[in-house]
């Protein structure tokens, strides 16, 4: 296709507003393409490279103010480019202001001499090879291939040329657009398309298959070790939220570190990909990849992370986890020092020296020559444990809202961030932020409660006080409370004991188990949300209470108002 065709339908599909009218007009630009229909399905997103690809342009806007100063001609310069963007904030209609062509006879730098019609595989390698030239003499090299470019390009055409370069296409193709198209392009379910962009990242690729070979291809495509997949991400949520929607959740520790995806194959990742087709030819034998949350790859900013594979792993397969640092102890150090490691590109064993990273593994993406996407939490995570035998996040599956709370108890205690909450039977979904995965929210504001009931234990703790009535104060004197929930969650046994002792003295009348307490203790206590409820005589119950400590400082007078329990369930 020519260069000037696509132009012509980004300017068509820049001009509508109605996504069903953009995702028909993409369609048919689909429909139409050649050999360059990968290429087109990136170029109308405004993507040169694949998305699982790392490689850019490499290039910053000054280039490109250059390049369209020299094609437009010797009375131009970079700066009057740069002057007339200010004005109009669009590059690509700073572009298409200048007529371009004047240079042709005189180009003496890459293809500058070419008077042609560019054509979209032409821009596609054009742009490659610029994305290649590296080292010193590139920036003048980088600048000759665009200039080349927009000696070429009719106003239109530099319109977009200008914009694909910065990354900055803005007609309002989306993947959801692109996904859709290629489905009614090429006649293929939507969910075969999607499901193949989940797997392989790459929608020209997909674009090829669909119309290659159909729904059948599509369904075949797998991962492929060496070419990362779109992270799933993790929404904020509540205790409560997972154990009403799931019943039973899988837990497990929150790291406070840096997403890593982990690609191994002990007889050398065989995936090179189009972007680097040199590399496949000449044999890219590293057994280890690993690649960042956005995809980047950071293997050899992260040696140690490639050792710990090396000597743990024995099968080809796809991890995801977290990368944590820590000090010489071995506790977790924040997560902006592992940051500073993944940006390192020289001295890295210098860094490695002053900051260790370690890897826990979460989930399982591939092992042995399966994919796992599609199996449910549980089964990626035993696939886990069985091929790699130390750095696994440990999960427990529980529909217990007090066990859950002992684990994150010990997760902070080890100086984690928390936990994550997920749904046992889901499926792993690339770049999805789905509801499946829950970072649970920490209770943001404490409260300070008066205890004004118990229950004596049972069993083993039979001698021992062990649930707490609950009540916040109404009014200054300290003589008036409501009731607002019970808190048995958080305790030791040993506290337990003590708290016994601390309250006895107070009990006012007991009923069986029950005791009636007068109000002398204050209690801080955690939760997750406050409800309105008539369960309690205040009107509001907090859910999932959790024993924080007893308030040695405070009398009942100074405990929490029932008015700031208000204000806080207002403020949820
Ligand atoms: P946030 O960055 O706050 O959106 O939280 C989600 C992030 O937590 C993920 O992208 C991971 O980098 C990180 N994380 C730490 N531990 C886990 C875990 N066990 N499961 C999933 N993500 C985790």
């Amino acid at each position: 296709m020519e260069f000037g065709e696509f132009a012509d339908a980004a300017a068509e599909i820049e001009q509508l507003s109605a996504d069903t009218e953009i995702t028909e007009r993409v369609t048919s630009l689909l429909g139409s393409a050649t050999d360059d229909l990968p290429v087109l399905a990136r170029f109308v997103q405004g993507r040169v490279f694949p998305a699982w690809s790392s490689e850019t342009l490499d290039i910053g806007p000054n280039y490109c103010y250059e390049a369209v100063a020299r094609a437009a001609g010797t009375n131009v310069s970079a700066g009057d480019v740069e002057a007339r963007l200010a004005d109009v904030g669009d590059i690509g209609e700073v572009a298409a202001s200048y007529e371009f062509g004047g240079q042709r006879g005189l180009a003496a730098f890459g293809s500058g001499g070419d008077d042609s019609a560019l054509s979209v595989a032409g821009v596609a390698d054009e742009l490659a090879a610029l994305a290649d030239a590296e080292g010193s003499g590139s920036r003048d090299k980088k600048i000759d291939i665009l200039f080349g470019l927009f000696n070429r390009a009719s106003p239109r055409e530099a319109r977009y040329l200008a914009r694909l370069v910065l990354s900055e296409m803005r007609i309002g193709v989306g993947e959801g657009t692109v996904r859709d198209a290629v489905a009614s392009a090429f006649d293929v379910p939507v969910e075969s398309v999607e499901r193949a962009l989940q797997v392989s990242n790459d929608y020209g690729e997909v674009a090829r298959v669909a119309r290659e070979e159909g729904e059948a291809g599509l369904d075949a495509m797998d991962l492929e070790l060496g070419r990362p997949v779109q992270a799933m991400l993790a929404q904020a949520g509540t205790v409560s939220d997972a154990l009403d929607e799931w019943g039973e959740a899988a837990v497990e520790t929150k790291y406070d570190g840096a997403r890593v995806q982990v690609h191994h194959d002990p007889e050398g990742l065989g995936w090179a990909g189009e972007a680097t087709a040199d590399a496949a030819t000449d044999g890219d034998a590293r057994e280890v990849a690993v690649f960042s949350r956005n995809m980047e790859d950071v293997t050899d900013a992260l040696p140690e992370v490639v050792e710990f594979v090396e000597a743990h792993l024995d099968v080809p397969a796809i991890l995801d986890g977290e990368v944590v640092a820590t000090d010489d102890d071995g506790d977790p150090l924040p997560f902006q020092e592992v940051l500073r490691r993944f940006r390192r590109k020289h001295d890295v064993a210098r860094a490695r020296e002053a900051v260790e990273l370690d890897l826990f593994a979460f989930d399982c993406l591939h092992a042995g020559g399966e994919d796992l996407l599609g199996a449910p939490v549980a089964q990626r995570h035993e696939r886990l444990d069985a091929v790699l035998a130390s750095g696994v996040a440990d999960l427990r599956i529980t529909d217990d809202a007090d066990e859950i709370a002992d684990i994150e108890a010990d997760a902070l205690d080890a100086g984690h961030e928390g936990i994550m909450l997920k749904d046992p039977e889901s499926t792993y979904s690339p770049g999805r932020r789905g509801k499946n995965w829950l970072k649970r929210k920490p209770a943001v504001e404490t409260l300070d409660l008066v205890v004004t009931g118990a229950e004596w234990g049972e069993g083993r703790r039979a001698k021992f006080l062990g649930t707490f009535l609950l009540s916040a104060r109404v009014g200054d004197a300290g003589d008036e409370f409501e009731t607002l929930g019970k808190v048995a969650t958080g305790i030791t046994d040993e506290e337990l004991a003590d708290l016994t002792e601390l309250l006895e003295p107070h009990i006012r009348a007991q009923d069986g188990q029950e005791v009636d307490i007068r109000p002398e203790v204050v209690f801080e206590v955690g939760y997750e949300e406050i409800q309105e409820s008539p369960t309690y005589s205040s009107g509001y119950a907090l859910r999932f209470p959790r024993f924080l400590g007893v308030r040695d400082d405070k009398d009942p007078e100074d405990a929490d108002s029932l008015e700031r329990v208000e204000r806080l369930a207002e403020k949820q």
